[in-house]
């Protein structure tokens, strides 16, 4: 028997009922609303949890469990302190009941992700896993990315042309702003594919597990908000050159490109991550002066 269906075969004897089952009765059929595709493969929820391992210790944060296979697979896996967080309120029976199953182990907030300070959940070092809402993936990732060093890892499910942007390199089509900022922040892995089938509903694109360390080291510290503002404008118009494209900074562009070296007809997919940290160095310089 393979690890993974050793686990699986045991999971499933978790001491709570299959998930198909506590779908049914509580009648939680998916809702697009609230970007719901569930997983019910426990061989899939395991290797997520395992991914994130060493989970005892730490705080672990999931975003929207839903029914709640994912969080089994990461108590499971170790998590003593995990906290989730669901805004359908469908959900909080089936989590309340995983809750009086690992007593003290598992806290339940009712509410939107957008909305909680999850640094204020526990003590470091905090894990966030999570296969992410599509509607809001993004833009909770970019909120963790700007205080990124109050996390050990983020272990992320998300559509593969997202996790494709996190990891892309200069250069080619998904090389963007949301490259920038996660590749200068942290070591950025694709674990594995998910395929569609994996899912209830099956959503129309496949999907990956994205995994991002914070760098120890990140070689020169620079201003997130300036390099976000920077990246926006620079790949806001990227067909455009650079020249035209940072006009929208409000800062004399031909001097800051002059000397920061780079050429005013480079256009932002040219530009290597370290190039970006030395422009938004060099800008932050001529703004306070
Ligand atoms: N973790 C479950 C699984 O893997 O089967 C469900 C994943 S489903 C892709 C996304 C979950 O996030 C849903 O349960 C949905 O209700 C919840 N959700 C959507 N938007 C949310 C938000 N803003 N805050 C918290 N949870 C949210």
């Amino acid at each position: 028997m393979s690890e993974d269906n050793e686990t699986a075969g045991k999971l499933a004897n978790d001491g709570l009922p299959p998930l198909r089952d506590v779908i049914a009765a509580h009648n939680l059929s998916a809702q697009k609303k609230f970007g719901q595709n569930f997983l019910f493969d426990l061989n899939l929820t395991g290797r997520i949890a395992r991914a994130a391992a060493p989970l005892e210790g730490s705080t672990v944060i999931e975003i929207g469990p839903g029914p709640g296979g994912l969080t089994r697979a990461l108590l499971y896996n170790g998590a003593t302190n995990l906290t989730v967080i669901e805004r359908d309120p469908r959900c909080q029976p089936v989590l309340e009941q995983i809750s009086n199953h690992y007593p003290d182990a598992l806290h339940v907030i009712d509410g939107d992700a957008l909305d909680v300070d999850v640094t204020a959940l526990g003590p470091a070092p905090r894990k966030i896993v999570a296969n992410l809402p599509y509607n809001v993936g993004t833009q909770l990732l970019i909120g963790w990315l700007m205080q990124i060093d109050q996390f050990a890892s983020l272990t992320l499910m998300f559509q593969k042309e997202v996790a494709e942007r996190v990891v892309a390199r200069p250069k080619s089509k998904a090389y963007g702003r949301l490259s920038v900022l996660c590749q200068y922040l942290c070591d950025c892995d694709i674990l594995f594919d998910v395929h569609r089938s994996a899912f209830t509903p099956p959503p129309k694109v496949t999907s990956a597990v994205v995994q991002l360390r914070p760098k120890a080291d990140r070689g020169t510290d620079i201003n997130l908000d300036s390099l976000a503002k920077i990246t926006q404008a620079a790949f806001g118009q990227r067909r455009k050159m650079l020249r035209a494209s940072l006009k929208t900074l409000n800062i004399n562009v031909g001097e800051l490109l002059e000397k920061s070296g780079i050429t005013e007809t480079s256009r932002a997919e040219e530009l290597s991550v370290a190039d970006f940290v030395h422009l938004t160095q060099i800008h932050d310089q001529m703004a306070a002066s």
